[in-house]
C-alpha cells in the first residue's frame, strides 16, 4: 500500500517521540512492503515561533491532503502567559474542526508487565483491562453557544449544551461498530434523569443500537459511570458519551492504566481518515532530554494502521513488540521501579523496532 501522512511533531517531548514512532513506522514499510509518503509540517508553539500562528493554513491544507495525520503534542511553558486565543494548544481545537474529527477513541489497556503500575488493587484488575472511550469531538457545550449576561445575582455566564440527533447518531455508529470489532459490549453514558439533551442522546443511542442486534447496549448516568471505572473497570467494553463526559472519563479511564507514556488515541472523521496522538502532552519538564516515554505515539501508530488503513496485521506486531519489549524488562523513567533496564527514548524506540 502506499499512503500520504502529514506529521506534526509539535513542541516539548513531540519531536523525541514522533521520531521514534517514525522509525518503527520505517520498520513496518519495510516487513510488509508499504511506503508511507510522510510531510511534516508545523502546529503548536512552534508554528507560532515560526510563522506567528499556532495552525497555519499550509499544515491544514497538507493535512487535508494526506490519508492520515500523525501528531506529537504541543504547548510548553514559553508559550504560557499568550491569551487563551493564541496558545499553542488552539491548533488543537483547529484540527478537530478543520478536518471534522467528531470521535475520539481512546482505549485504556494495562499491560500485563506494568499491571504494578496502576492505582488500584491488583484484585480488581486480575485478567487485566481493555477497554475503549468513544468520545464525541466536535459538538456539545465545548461547542455551543456562550456568552455573559447580567443576573439579580450580579454577572453570570454561560455555556450551552446542545446535541443535534444527527450527531448523536454518527457518534453511537463508531461505537457500535468498534464494539463489532471487540466485545460486542457499549455503554452509554449520560445524565438523562436531569438534562434534555441526554434524554436525546439515550433515545437516539437506542435506535441505533437496534441496528446492531449481536451487541448489548447499557445506559449508565454520568456520575454512576466515574464510579464504577474505578470500583468494577472490567465491566466496560465501549463506553460512548458526549465531549464533556468524554472528556473526564477518558481521563479517569486512563488513569486506571497508571502510565500515561503508554496510551495511545484516534480522532476519526467520516470515512477513513483519522489523526493519531498519545494522550499525553508535550511534556517540557523532561524535552530533549532522552527521557519521554515513546510507546503511546508508537501505539499511536498501531490504530492509524488498524482504523486507517486496514493494517490489523501491521497493528498487531506493533503492539507485540511493544509487549515483547516491556516483557524483556526494559523500562524508560517513567515506568521504571527498580526492576528491569533503564532506557532511554531512543532505545526504547530502537528495541521496539527491532522486535517486529
Ligand atoms: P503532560 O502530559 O505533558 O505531562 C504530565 C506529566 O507526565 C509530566 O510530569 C510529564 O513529564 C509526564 N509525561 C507526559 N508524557 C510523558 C511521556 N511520554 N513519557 C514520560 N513522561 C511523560 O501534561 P502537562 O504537564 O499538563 O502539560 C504540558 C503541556 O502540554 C502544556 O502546555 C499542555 O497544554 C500541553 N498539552 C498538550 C496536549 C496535546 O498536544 N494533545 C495534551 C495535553 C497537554
Amino acid at each position: 500500500m502506499e499512503a500520504k501522512l502529514a506529521v506534526i511533531r509539535g513542541d516539548g517531548i513531540g519531536p523525541d517521540i514522533v521520531e521514534q514512532a517514525l522509525l518503527v513506522l520505517k520498520k513496518i514499510e519495510e516487513k510488509f512492503g508499504h511506503t508511507f509518503h510522510c510531510q511534516d509540517v508545523l502546529a503548536g508553539g512552534c508554528a507560532i515561533d515560526a510563522v506567528g500562528h499556532c495552525l497555519p493554513q499550509e499544515t491544514i491544507d497538507v493535512c487535508k491532503a494526506a490519508d492520515a495525520v500523525l501528531l506529537g503534542a504541543v504547548g510548553g511553558w514559553k508559550w504560557d502567559t499568550l491569551p487563551g486565543d493564541q496558545r499553542p494548544e488552539r491548533a488543537l481545537l483547529g484540527l478537530r474542526k478543520e478536518l471534522g474529527l467528531f470521535a475520539n477513541l481512546r482505549p485504556a489497556m494495562i499491560f500485563e508487565a506494568l499491571a504494578d503500575a496502576s492505582p488500584l488493587k491488583a484484585e480488581i484488575l486480575a485478567g487485566g483491562l481493555d477497554l475503549l472511550v468513544v468520545r464525541e469531538l466536535t459538538g456539545g457545550i465545548y461547542f455551543g453557544e456562550r456568552g455573559t449576561r447580567d443576573t439579580p445575582m450580579g454577572p453570570a455566564a454561560y455555556d450551552v449544551e446542545q446535541y443535534a440527533e444527527g450527531e448523536v447518531r454518527r457518534i453511537a455508529k463508531v461505537a457500535f461498530d468498534m464494539a463489532m470489532k471487540r466485545n460486542k459490549h457499549v455503554t452509554s453514558v449520560d445524565k438523562a434523569n436531569v438534562l434534555d439533551s441526554s434524554r436525546l442522546w439515550r433515545r437516539v443511542v437506542s435506535e441505533v443500537a437496534k441496528d446492531y442486534p449481536d451487541v448489548t447496549l447499557d445506559h449508565l448516568y454520568v456520575d454512576n459511570a466515574a464510579m464504577q471505572l474505578v470500583r468494577n473497570p472490567r465491566q466496560f467494553d465501549v463506553l460512548v458519551t458526549s465531549n464533556i463526559f468524554g472528556d473526564i472519563l477518558s481521563d479517569e479511564a486512563s488513569q486506571i492504566t497508571g502510565s500515561i507514556g503508554m496510551l495511545p488515541s484516534a480522532s476519526l472523521a467520516q470515512g477513513n481518515f483519522g489523526m493519531y496522538e498519545p494522550i499525553h502532552g508535550s511534556a517540557p519538564d523532561i524535552a530533549g532530554q532522552d527521557k519521554a516515554n515513546p510507546t503511546a505515539t508508537i501505539l499511536s501508530v498501531a490504530m492509524m494502521l488498524r482504523y486507517t488503513f486496514g493494517l490489523g496485521a501491521e497493528a498487531d506486531a506493533i503492539e507485540d513488540a511493544v509487549k515483547k519489549v516491556l516483557a524483556k524488562g526494559l523500562r524508560t523513567p517513567d515506568l521504571f521501579t527498580g526492576e528491569g533496564t533503564l532506557v532511554g527514548t531512543a532505545e526504547m524506540g530502537r528495541q521496539i523496532a527491532a522486535a517486529i
